[in-house]
């Protein structure tokens, strides 16, 4: 990016960055330096993305005219500890309206390629149309400037995530990479195909720890394209870190936001795997499809029973002091790590785990470690094979797939191996198409097409009004088991002031485990510490609340009605009766909230497609 200003709020034409086109039908590639229009496209990722998108008029996912826009946000690759974040956005093959008509989507992922990308001198690439054959593409700083070629990947087909990146390595020193995996490349019958982007960890063990774009299949439109990896290759571009930057990296250690997420053995809560221990106590752990049944079993996948068995290590992306990934790995005789199996974070460890009634920590760890590799989201495959194991304990006499209901750790691997694989649309399509196949909708964990998180539909109603992912673009998740919140005043209000400000993480270019909110001081002083620019914290909330709006002004483009801003109905008709949590989302609860925030939202709406 280029500044000629350091006002942005006021001036943002005057920052300007790099967009890169490739043309996948005919191999034309185009470099052009673009002025931002507002502040949203200075900040970056779907903030500038979705102002594209809005300007297509896509009817499917598996067009040529879908774009798939890749990009990086204001601080990936700068000194600001957890600057790392790539972002790909483009209508969604999997969230889509009732009309049939694709949403578009944003799916953000750490590691160290978003820094690389950065680094050839490219804020952006936008992969128009299709290739005839599978090729990848690579993008470098040369001596005149970002350079940029497509080339064959025949060779590539058919390699796990992890093996993709390690036969990409041998050939590109000093980059790093994103690829699909096998579902990927079965596009047609995984609609949740995932991106693995690469870490610097990954790259110096050998061992399989990437991170994920995992939300919308954004990996499964990758394989439309025919674009199997991306390579970014740059020496690092780091400048000296100055007094200011070293204060604003202590404070995202130090400053408490992100001490959940911290290792135990650096005073923090273990990673997000400590959720499942605050949850528990509410009995709000989602086990067998979004029940909760009282938990005698979870306590298997408490970390002081994995750890029994399996080595768990706090591990991170380059230079981040937060360490929240809790790495798994075999047990040596003397207690010390062995071999590497999986990553195990709240998410994944327990949509693999609790809520299919898996309790044993190296099976769910197996299960995510297959995940990973064949590189499909983890919630939206462990959230549809759930409703997969629900629908055959509802139906003994006449079940679906192999039959597999709930704690079939054998069966489940084999729907988890079938889906990557290609051989089972039932899956690979997701939640939403499934239990309309089947007629059987109320205990589908989706919302807008897109399947639920590891948090229980009856604790948070903000999932309605996520627009990209039910706790990654609505901060409400945790908000009544943390907060105790329940009054209609409370919701509407997080929702229409603080938890939309959730995406903006996902244009800044950091981590949301910073675990502070978009308007704090801190952000303001990242900006000015890494660029140089002055935004205030009003400039920056209001760009974020305009570029969440802008998304949620898309869906209603998309086709999206009033009675799919929802939960699933069985939420309404049959609550869980164990959870101690009170219970407050009630139809009338919801109709009211809703009424309310489109209320405070839709006056905001009008206009910013101008
Ligand atoms: S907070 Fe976690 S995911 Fe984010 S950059 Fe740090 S180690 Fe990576």
């Amino acid at each position: 990016m280029r500044f000629t200003t350091t006002t942005p709020g006021s001036d943002p034409s005057a920052v300007l960055y790099n967009r890169c086109t490739v043309y996948l039908g005919d191999g034309t590639i185009t470099m052009e330096e673009i002025p931002c229009r507002n502040l949203e496209e200075v900040l970056g990722g779907f903030g500038r993305s979705f102002q594209m998108l809005a300007t297509r008029p896509v009817q499917q996912a598996y067009t040529p005219e879908n774009p798939l826009i890749l990009n990086t946000g204001l601080l990936t690759g700068s000194n600001v500890m957890t600057g790392l974040r790539s972002y790909f956005s483009a209508y969604s093959p999997l969230k889509q309206s009732h009309k049939g008509l694709p949403a578009a989507m944003w799916s953000a992922a750490s590691g160290k390629f978003g820094s690389k990308l950065k680094w050839t001198g490219i804020d952006e690439v936008v992969f128009e149309g299709r290739a005839e054959e599978p090729v990848y593409a690579v993008f470098r700083a040369g001596a005149n400037g970002p350079e940029a070629e497509l080339k064959p990947a025949g060779h590539l087909l058919g390699l796990s995530s992890h093996d993709k990146i390690m036969a990409l390595q041998k050939e590109y020193p000093e980059a790093h990479f994103a690829a699909i995996g096998p579902a990927g490349e079965r596009y047609q019958q995984v609609l949740m195909g995932a991106v693995a982007l690469s870490t610097e960890n990954q790259l110096k063990s050998g061992e399989d720890k990437c991170r994920f774009a995992g939300r919308g299949g954004m990996g499964s439109m990758m394989g439309y394209k025919n674009l199997i990896a991306i390579v970014a290759q740059s020496e690092d571009r780091f400048p000296p870190i100055a007094a200011e930057m070293r204060d604003v990296n202590r404070d995202v250690v130090k400053g408490g936001g992100s001490n959940r997420f911290q290792p135990l053995t650096q005073g923090g809560g273990g990673g997000t795997w400590a959720n499942l221990e605050v949850l528990d106590v509410f009995k709000a752990v989602p086990e067998n499809n979004f029940r909760s049944i009282a938990g005698r079993r979870i306590e298997g996948l408490y970390r002081d029973s994995v750890e029994k068995s399996l080595h768990v290590r706090s591990e991170a992306c380059f230079r981040c002091g937060v360490r929240c990934h809790n790495n798994l790995y075999r047990k040596n005789e003397d207690g010390s790590a062995g071999e590497f199996i999986a990553k195990f974070d709240f998410e994944p460890l327990n949509l693999f785990g609790t809520n299919l009634g898996i309790h044993d920590g190296e099976q769910v760890a197996e299960l995510i470690r297959l995940c990973d590799n064949l590189a499909m989201d983890a919630i939206s495959l462990g959230t549809t094979i759930a409703y997969v194991l629900d629908y055959n304990a509802r139906h003994p006499e006449d079940t679906i797939l192999n039959g597999a209901t709930f704690g079939d750790y054998d069966k489940v691997r084999e729907l988890v191996l079938a889906t990557g694989n290609g051989s089972c649309d039932l899956i690979g399509h997701g939640v939403q198409r499934l239990s309309r196949r089947l007629g059987e909708t109320g205990y589908a964990m989706q919302v807008k097409g897109l399947e639920l998180p590891a948090y229980l539909p009856e604790t948070n109603p903000g999932y309605a009004f996520a627009i990209a992912g039910g706790h990654m673009s609505m901060g409400t998740h945790m908000m009544v088991a943390r907060e105790g919140k329940v009054g209609m005043n409370d919701w509407v209000n997080a929702i229409t002031q603080q938890g939309l400000l959730q995406v903006g993480y996902d244009m800044i270019g950091l981590c949301k485990f910073v675990g502070i909110g978009l308007g704090h001081d801190f952000v303001v002083r990242a900006v000015k510490a890494a660029t140089g620019l002055e935004v205030t914290s009003e400039e920056i909330v209001a760009a974020v609340r305009r570029a969440y709006l802008r998304g949620l002004a898309l869906e209603l483009r998309q086709g999206y009605q009033d009675d799919e801003y929802t939960l699933p109905q069985q939420v309404f008709s049959d609550p869980n009766p164990n959870i101690t949590l009170p219970r407050f989302v009630t139809q009338e609860f919801l109709d009211e909230m809703k009424k309310r925030v489109w209320n405070a939202f839709e006056p905001e709406m009008a206009g910013l497609f101008a």
